[in-house]
């Protein structure tokens, strides 16, 4: 299936050098030249990765970022940050983005990021219907809300993140550090006890016998794994 890549960037010859690269990597590619119209075009088409200027008129690219996030949307994001601005990758990945590539890039790096993102990208039932059920669980991803047996989880903000995540990435064995960069924002070097915690917690909230896990397994010496 061929990819819908949204690149929100006001430069115009970026916007078609970068276009026609996409397009030659078989991509399907849609543009917008300012905040206002990335934000209407994610929110109404469904994207398979979002490639997104920091620096953009009307509407900075971190808050066309954290409005897509607040409308529910789990669409990648890629952030094209200014060379130096050690603190727009930071703000960016806790606002939700999933990577950034810092600019003037390299062609080929930013292709390999994009090839990257997708392959870890969410399928994209979830994005499309914004709910997904495993057991007796009922996860509504922008109601953010789970439910058992239609009884509402009390999970906190971090361990919903949590939860997403693995719904997201389903399947994989995913590192405590992965987990706390992706889902905390915190680097690798912090503690990863904390993704212990929490995947402790969340497994007494959803897992009928939390000592013996059916969906949030433990891959011995790697991480964890969400078998839905
Ligand atoms: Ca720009």
């Amino acid at each position: 299936m061929r990819a819908n890549v949204l690149f929100v960037e006001d430069e115009e010859a970026l916007r078609m050098t970068v276009g026609d690269r996409l397009r030659n990597e078989g991509y399907a590619v849609e543009c917008a030249a300012d905040g206002d119209a990335g934000f209407e075009k994610a929110t109404q088409i469904p994207f398979d990765l979002i490639i997104l200027d920091v620096m953009l008129p009307h509407k900075s690219g971190f808050d066309v970022c954290r409005d897509i996030r607040q409308a529910g949307l789990i669409t990648p994001i890629l952030m094209l940050t200014a060379r130096g601005q050690t603190s727009d990758k930071v703000s960016g990945l806790k606002i939700g983005a999933d990577d950034y590539v810092t600019k003037p890039f390299n062609m080929l790096e930013l292709m390999a990021r994009v090839e990257a993102l997708l392959r870890r990208a969410p399928s994209r039932p979830v994005a499309q219907t914004g709910t997904f059920d495993f057991g007796s669980i009922h996860v509504d991803l922008v109601g953010t809300e789970a439910t058992h047996d239609g009884e509402v989880l009390n999970l906190s903000a971090r361990e919903f993140q949590l939860l997403r995540y693995f719904i997201e990435h389903r399947g994989a064995t995913l590192s405590r550090e992965e987990l706390l960069k992706q889902v905390w924002g915190y680097s690798a070097d912090m503690y990863t006890r904390t993704v212990d915690v929490h995947v402790a917690s969340l497994r007494q909230k959803l897992e009928e016998d939390p000592k013996q896990p059916k969906f949030i397994l433990t891959v011995q010496g790697l991480g964890y794994k969400f078998k839905p």
